[in-house]
């Protein structure tokens, strides 16, 4: 994918008709409809362009992509712009990411149709539900989802609890934003790709190393430059100020550009104007440089910070099971001897949502992921407490070949009550949160 990445870009043009802050869905399903509107669209993005040979694919690669920021400790460590941007703080985690994709180069892929509850939030206009489905089917064209092709051996299992547990199962098969199949596609549309197949080895939650994950940077963002779209990697924007003649006055070498209604800095000095700007950065993101924008007098609601939803998310790991769950990612030396049915499978292959509106989803742990960045945790037959050490001796037993392959991993989501909040410490820059 082609990539523009100079201040010359940048700056030289006259301004944009529309900035878009952040590349995940948010930002890229803007930049592509926006620029295939046929806008003048510039998108910046804090993080760099990932290839799938990048991504860490064992523990000790993970740490130069780490950046983790413990509040507990006074701890900060790794670089800025690492792909995974962890936050610790009291009992909480918070882990996102960064990068030309968002989180959609480390997340599972999992599209769900939305829950009648969501959709009629009062939240959303009124309009959008007899548009809903239609726009789905976009998004879901758009990103490739696809059913999994085969029961893998931890969706087996759930399947079982599942039916053992509940009378009816209306649930609807699972689809992610992952080729199956793709060797059938591209000999059918004679296109030749960047975009690889699943192997099923499990390792999607720290991006995909085979190309199989149908992130945006390989879905919206390549429509987005076809349409004409400016993409900035390793940009990070600060604040957003309105474009008042004052402003204007103080910055003599941008006086011959075209006015537009604002100004997005990069830092003290190098700015963009545009006559629109879409936020999208992500939770912390966005509200970093609103906070941020209010410091240098931009009015902004006083509602700013509040609302914070975290989905109730919790995630235990199971060990020790009785039955082989398969569950921990592979290595391509490791998998190359299974069948494709009998490797883990992709990170989440089976998620059951329950009638009082939680969800449950099977998860399979990269091979890459340390043990202890999961908070949380809870073990089968042993207390919570001692997970770390229990993670580490089912780890050594894994390495002399017995029963790393009886763990999985089961992330739970519910609702919660949206009254989460996120500050800002001004003397560190750094968003503190408080979960629901
Ligand atoms: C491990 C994991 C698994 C998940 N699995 C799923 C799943 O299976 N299905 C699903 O639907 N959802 C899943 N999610 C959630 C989903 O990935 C997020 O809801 C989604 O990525 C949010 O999109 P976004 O565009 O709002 O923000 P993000 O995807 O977070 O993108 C924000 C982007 O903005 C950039 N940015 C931040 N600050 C700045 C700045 N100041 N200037 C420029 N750029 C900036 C960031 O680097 C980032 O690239 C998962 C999330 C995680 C962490």
């Amino acid at each position: 994918m082609e990539k523009h990445n100079t201040e010359d870009n940048l700056f030289d043009d006259g301004g944009y008709d529309a900035v878009v802050v952040g590349s995940g869905y948010g930002g890229s399903v803007a930049a592509c409809r926006m620029s295939m509107a046929g806008f003048k669209v510039c998108l910046l993005e804090k993080g760099r362009k990932w290839e799938a040979r990048d991504f860490p694919t064992d523990s000790l690669k993970i740490w130069s992509a780490v950046r983790m920021d413990n509040r507990n400790l006074g701890l900060s460590f790794g670089p800025k712009d690492a792909l995974f941007q962890v936050h610790i703080q009291d009992d909480s985690l918070a882990a996102m990411a960064c990068g030309l994709g968002g989180g959609s180069l480390i997340n599972a892929g999992v599209m769900l149709p939305t829950t009648v509850r969501a959709r009629r939030d009062p939240k959303w206009p009124k309009a959008w539900d007899k548009d809903w489905d239609r726009y789905e089917a976009s998004a879901s064209d758009m990103l490739k989802t696809q059913s999994i092709p085969t029961k893998f051996q931890n969706s087996k299992i759930m399947q079982e609890v599942i039916d053992k547990e509940y009378d009816k199962n209306d649930d609807v098969p699972l689809k992610l934003s992952v080729n199956f199949d793709m060797e059938e596609q591209v000999s059918k549309s004679g296109r030749s790709q960047e975009n690889g197949n699943c192997l099923a080895c499990g390792n999607c939650l720290a991006g995909c190393p085979y190309n199989a994950k149908n992130s945006t940077d390989k879905t919206y963002l390549v429509s987005a430059i076809q349409a004409g779209c400016t993409i900035n990697t390793e940009c990070e924007v600060q604040y957003v100020i309105k474009n008042k003649d004052e402003s204007c006055k103080q910055e003599q070498r941008y006086k011959t550009r075209s006015r537009r209604r604002w100004l997005v800095f990069l830092n003290e000095f190098d700015y963009i104007e545009s006559d629109i700007v879409i936020l999208s950065a992500g939770v912390f993101g966005t509200a970093k440089i609103l906070f941020q924008s209010q410091l240098r007098g931009l009015p902004v609601s006083q509602k700013l910070g509040s609302g914070l939803s975290c989905n109730g998310n919790n995630v235990a790991l199971i060990a020790e099971s009785s039955a082989p769950l398969n569950a921990s990612g592979l290595n391509r030396k490791q998998f190359s001897n299974i069948p494709f049915q009998e490797r883990p499978g992709p990170s989440i292959s089976s998620s059951y949502t329950s009638s009082l509106g939680f969800t449950i989803q099977s998860a399979v742990i990269p091979t890459a992921y340390p043990c202890f960045l999961f908070k949380g945790i809870t073990t089968n037959g042993y207390q919570s407490t001692n997970w770390f050490f229990l993670d580490i001796i089912d780890r050594l037993k894994h390495i002399v070949g017995s029963k790393r392959n009886q763990a999985m991993v089961l992330n739970a989501m519910g609702y919660d009550s949206n009254n989460g909040k996120l500050t800002f410490e001004k003397d560190t820059n750094r968003i503190m949160f408080q979960p629901p």
